[in-house]
């Protein structure tokens, strides 16, 4: 496949997602501009990212941290946010730190410590993530646990609290899985009002995730292709 296919392959992706989530975002009475997008390259290629960064992508999230530290070194042009999407073991939360701008995936109070134990140069912004079936394969703390994670990232040195993030369980609707991520960000906000944000919904189910309130959106193969 030569690169000028691929660019016009990114550019229709990119657009015709943007066109989903406008859509979903008209919807649910809410203005696209709430709704931030991470285009999550993991297991494409630097070439990939070079090329959606010129297309006007801010945001890029990745989920190993053995790929995505040397991917964001090898980037030409600096400028893009990137995220950590997904599990995170604690003796990675160092190297995760040299590439992750934003966490997204911190459930337990012992990566947050671990997240404390590396000086980073500037805070990393950290979800929460929770399990909404209380399910831990996928990572995430059941939503009794919230509260004490987030107090930690509160009092962190190194992360800011910015909000709940869940992927939505198999078994489940998602339209209630995000309905109850949205009542527990609602709760949480009670007690740390910084924590507004909230990451939910994928290439299956992002529109369910906007019409429950999700203010970050984590898109990989509507946008790169499917994985193979
Ligand atoms: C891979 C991944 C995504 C993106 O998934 P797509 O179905 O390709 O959109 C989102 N969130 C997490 C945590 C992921 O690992």
């Amino acid at each position: 496949m030569s690169g000028t296919n691929r660019i016009d392959e990114l550019r229709l992706g990119l657009a015709t997602t943007q066109e989903r989530i406008d859509h979903a975002c008209q919807q649910a009475g809410r203005s696209s501009n709430d709704v931030t997008v991470v285009v999550v390259t993991k297991t494409y290629p630097v070439s990939d990212v070079e090329i959606l960064q010129e297309l006007g992508v801010t945001d890029v999230g990745e989920n190993k941290d053995q790929e995505a530290g040397p991917k964001r070194a090898q980037m030409t042009h600096p400028g893009l946010r990137w995220h950590a999407v997904g599990q995170v073991q604690s003796n990675k939360a160092k190297s995760v730190a040299q590439w992750a701008d934003v966490v997204h995936s911190v459930d337990r109070v012992g990566l947050v410590q671990a997240f404390d134990r590396v000086a980073a140069s500037s805070p990393i912004q950290a979800f929460v993530q929770v399990s909404l079936d209380g399910d831990p394969a996928r990572g995430g703390c059941v939503i009794p646990e919230l509260a004490v994670i987030a107090e930690a990232v509160a009092r962190s040195s190194t992360l800011s609290l910015v909000g709940v993030m869940a992927v939505a369980p198999l078994e489940m609707e998602p339209s209630r899985a995000f309905a109850d991520l949205w009542a527990a960000s609602q709760g949480l906000q009670g007690d740390f009002p910084q924590a507004a944000w909230i990451s939910a919904g994928m290439t299956q189910d992002f529109e369910a995730a906007i019409a429950a309130g999700a203010t970050h959106v984590r898109i990989g193969s509507a946008i790169l292709g499917n994985r193979a």
